[in-house]
């Protein structure tokens, strides 16, 4: 039996590399959701279209394509920007483009129509919530604000990406304001979700507890 899977929660919880993990371990798809709003805030700052321009927002994606590689890497018209994505700037900006109803439209249903076959693990904020509410399993992935901080910071360390630490912190914390406080589909827990706090746990010890979770429901993996 192949299943959807659903990981939301805020920035920098560590649900990409827990959706990877899982996906490997399955033998699953991954889909970075938030990496498609990048994209979007992306373009729009190349074109000078404005982040709340809603209207000119929603033309512009009608004309964007975006692919990823079996490695997750992004390609926005066929040009790599995985990096290019994922500069604080381009942060605040997918966060910004995501609170318009137009932009989530179109994006959610690209995500639908990719999951549609099953066997997907998506993350995002809405998943469990909006695009896929039927998913089989639920993870609502949290963690302190400060371990997200410390997170990013020794992802920036090793990438050798230049940051400030206080803006860190400012910018996960607004981030995290912005995506729960907006008026179409904020972050939120799904109602059958499954919550689990990462703070204080390894990589390995959340994949444990989803395998848990993966047994419960009968799914076969290595
Ligand atoms: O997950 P990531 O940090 O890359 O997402 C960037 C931004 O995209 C988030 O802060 C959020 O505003 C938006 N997003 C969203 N819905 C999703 C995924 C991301 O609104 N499903």
């Amino acid at each position: 039996m192949r299943i959807n899977i659903a990981i939301d929660g805020p920035s920098a919880a560590g649900k990409s590399t827990i959706a990877k993990k899982c996906a490997k371990l399955l033998g699953y798809s991954h889909l970075d959701t938030g990496a498609m709003y990048r994209c979007v805030a992306y373009k729009a700052k190349k074109e000078g279209i404005d982040w709340n321009d809603e209207e000119k927002l929603a033309e512009m994606i009608k004309n964007m394509k975006i692919d990823f590689d079996k490695n997750g890497n992004v390609y926005l018209d066929h040009e790599d920007v995985s990096q290019k994505i994922r500069t604080n700037d381009i942060s605040m900006g997918a966060s910004s483009v995501s609170r318009h109803l137009k932009v989530r439209e179109c994006l959610v249903e690209l995500q639908q129509q990719i999951a549609k076959s099953k066997g997907y693990i998506l993350d995002g904020r809405d998943i469990g919530t909006v695009v896929l509410k039927d998913a089989e399993l639920k993870i609502y992935l949290v963690a302190s604000a400060s371990a997200r901080a410390e997170r990013r910071i020794k992802e920036y360390i090793e990438k050798g990406i230049d940051f400030d630490r206080d803006e860190i912190i400012k910018d996960i914390e607004r981030r995290d304001y912005q995506d729960m406080h907006r008026e179409h589909s904020p972050l939120k827990k799904a109602e059958d979700a499954i919550e689990i706090d990462s703070s204080d746990l390894t990589i390995d010890e959340v994949v444990s507890k989803i395998k848990n979770e993966l047994d419960r429901l009968g799914v076969v993996y290595d």
